[in-house]
């Protein structure tokens, strides 16, 4: 948690934003500015900025805290408002999001054309050609991506900039198969599964976004977490309408805040591995959900399983939704 509130915060220094909001100070000391309070009315300065510590104190109202605190004070907005209200400085250009589209198409287009890829979609248990065409799932082969846009007119310092290609100019993506990650209309980040040897996930540089394709469930009652995108797909083609997922086992912020809104259970639903880790993480983001109202199970698959392998190895939706009811708190 905080992971894309210290990257804001980075970007947008304290003492930046509220001289873009003409507040006037002077220094005092060496890492301190002092100046009229902008969260109350007064004539002698008592509003003091810490540049180090990138944070404000009035001695006069006796407000202080952060960036996002003072946003929150200053717009009368809640914390996750502030993060919204804050956000346009830092969220992807327009030809950005116009790239990535292009992008996800030419990937989908590459899907058929590499046996390699469907092979490795039959081997993880993605069959539905719907399915498919709904998650825009592509190929990327690699070495044909940066030939492809530059012929489009995408110039070569966007597709570096976007993360499309690497520092020395080739596909950053090379035998992967891709998942757009959407955030209303805008694709905000690409996942890729390696089919080979290399590392197995990579996403584009920058924010993943916030919990996947959460419009869909955000009214549901019960919500199924999963963290991997090949959990989400089984359990779709499974008939499970009501799953996200959290692209690995730590949530970014933006999507702990969505899961906290409104009332629901949620069903977590991470892997069983021999290390622990999915249920370690499950069982501190059951009790942070806890300590903020929202009631929690864990699913308990069977020992060295996640969601993807349980159907892999032959269990159906019957078995998986009586383990769902088998869920404790
Ligand atoms: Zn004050």
């Amino acid at each position: 948690m905080g992971e894309d509130v210290e990257t804001l915060k980075r970007r947008l220094p304290l003492l930046d934003y509220l001289r873009q909001h003409n507040w006037t100070a002077r220094p005092v000391g060496r890492s301190e500015f002092v100046g009229l309070c902008p969260l109350h009315e007064e004539t002698r300065p008592s509003f003091y900025v810490n540049t180090r510590k990138d944070v404000f104190y009035c001695h006069g109202c006796g407000q202080g805290g952060d960036l996002i605190r003072f946003v929150q004070l200053s717009h009368h907005l809640s914390f996750r408002q502030s993060l919204t209200f804050l956000d346009p400085q830092t969220a992807p250009a327009v030809d950005a999001s116009a790239v990535l589209d292009r992008a996800v198409a030419f990937y989908q287009q590459q899907l058929d054309n590499y046996p390699e890829a469907l092979s490795y979609l039959n081997q993880r248990g993605v069959h539905y050609p719907a399915l498919i065409r709904e998650l825009e799932i592509g190929y990327a082969p690699g070495g044909s991506l940066r030939r492809h846009l530059t012929a489009q007119g995408y110039p070569f310092d966007l597709l570096r900039q976007v993360g499309l290609l690497n520092a020395q100019g080739s596909d950053a993506f090379y035998q992967r198969i891709v998942f757009p990650l959407r955030e209303g209309k805008h694709i905000v980040n690409l996942y890729g599964r390696s089919i080979g040897n290399a590392f197995a996930h990579r996403f584009l540089p920058g924010a993943k976004g916030g919990l996947y394709a959460w419009e869909k469930v955000r009214h549901c009652p019960e919500v199924i977490v999963v963290e991997g995108l090949f959990d989400y797909a089984v359990l779709r083609q499974a008939g499970f309408d009501n799953v996200t997922c959290s692209l690995g086992t730590h949530l970014n912020l933006d999507q702990f805040l969505q899961l906290c809104e409104g009332q629901r259970t949620v069903y977590l639903t991470f892997d069983v591995d021999d290390n622990q880790s999915g249920q370690q993480a499950a069982e501190q983001l059951a009790h942070r959900l806890d300590a903020k109202s929202i009631a929690t199970r864990r699913v308990l698959l069977p020992q060295g399983h996640d969601p993807n392998s349980f159907f892999v190895q032959g269990g159906d939706a019957r078995q998986f939704k009586y383990l769902v009811e088998a869920a404790h708190p």
